[in-house]
């Protein structure tokens, strides 16, 4: 460790501000105190990588009116706390709606099968990572024929994202540490355009304290270098074509569409909607759900957090009237929130 360390400081010869784009590596970060470790000039920008933070407030309202009609709403734990724009599902569930938490998306269809005369709503959150299991889930689906089953698509694609960061230029972005486990499916050609177009080094990391510094100081010799590419650190679990079973499976069920980022807005092509084969499984069509855009409380910088602009100690809630028990923001509930990972470890 302390040998990379000063391989680090030796490399960091003036500021640069460095973008982690996935939640996991800033919780990573912020739990094995790496900030400490690294020059002052290291300057450590979370993203936009955490898919519960970035999930719109009106895809929990309909969840939660479906919930309040009578069907099973199936989820990942990690959604339950995130406010709406009038409450939360785990504040529905404590009020006698069925809401279930899920360790994977197939016990839905175990839910289903259990509870043939109800329907069974699964609220689709996540990135690549997670898109093709339920792409896998849907098609199993509908080879059972199982009718009663049907998944709210809040899915989101990563590179967009980055690419919409990188053209707004809002905060000074000198580089990247891309995500290990999206990355993993998807692999390194679709970020591409963030070497060549933008000129700005990026290096898929691993989550070990000690992948994260050596992807670091990867960066820093690509700087050094001033030979932008899209490096991987974490071979061990990432191919340069990703994995293309699994990109295929997901882009057997679904396909890409504009999408609403909780704080950020609509990104082009950033989410994934189902395709004509499979849109009876769509929750939205099915129920004939129009989705809300609901703003963001007033004062909650998650938006800005969720893009690097904003560091959470500069939201005026933040550990005040916002804090894990009691959330005002996305970013504050989510295991892979922003601002949780500052309030639990400090900054
Ligand atoms: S502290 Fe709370 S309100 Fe402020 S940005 Fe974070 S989650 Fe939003």
């Amino acid at each position: 460790m302390n040998d990379i360390i000063s391989k680090i400081k030796s490399l960091a010869i003036k500021k640069t501000n460095i973008m982690e784009v996935c939640g996991t590596h800033t919780m990573a970060i912020a739990s094995s105190g790496i900030k400490s470790l690294l020059p002052k000039n290291i300057n450590l920008i979370s993203g936009p990588g955490c898919p519960v933070c970035v999930t719109p407030a009106g895809i929990i309202d309909s969840a939660i009116e479906l919930a309040k009609n009578k069907y099973i709403v199936a989820t990942f734990g990690d959604m339950l706390k995130v406010p709406g724009s009038i409450s939360s599902l785990e504040k529905e569930k404590s009020s006698g709606c069925d809401i279930r938490i899920l360790y994977s998306a197939g016990d839905s269809i175990k839910i289903a099968k259990n509870n043939p005369k109800k329907e069974v709503v699964f609220v689709g959150v996540g990135f690549e990572t997670t898109s093709p299991t339920i792409a896998a889930t849907v098609k199993f689906a509908d080879k059972e024929k199982i009718k009663n089953f049907s998944v709210i698509p809040a899915f989101k694609l990563i590179p967009p994202a980055l690419k919409i960061i990188l053209e707004q230029k809002k905060i000074k972005i000198d580089a990247l540490i891309l995500p290990g486990h999206v990355s993993a499916i998807i692999g390194a050609r679709p970020y591409g355009f963030i070497s060549n177009k933008f000129k700005t080094p990026a290096v898929i990391t691993g989550f070990e304290p000690s992948d994260i510094l050596e992807g670091i100081f990867l960066i820093l010799k690509q700087i050094k270098s001033n030979k932008p590419e899209i490096e991987i650190q974490y071979k061990r679990a990432v191919k340069p074509q990703g994995n293309p079973f699994a990109v295929k499976l997901l882009y057997s069920v679904f396909e890409e569409t504009d999408s609403q980022w909780r704080g950020i807005g609509i990104i082009k092509n950033s989410g994934l909607k189902f395709t004509k084969k499979y849109e009876n499984y769509d929750a939205l069509k099915k129920f004939k759900i129009k989705l809300k855009y609901i703003k963001e409380p007033a004062g909650c910088l998650c938006g800005k957090v969720l893009t690097g602009i904003a560091k959470p100690q500069q939201c005026g809630y933040f550990g005040k009237n916002c804090t894990p028990l009691n959330p005002i923001g996305p970013c504050m509930v989510s295991s892979e929130g922003t601002c949780a990972a500052y309030y639990k470890y400090g900054f």
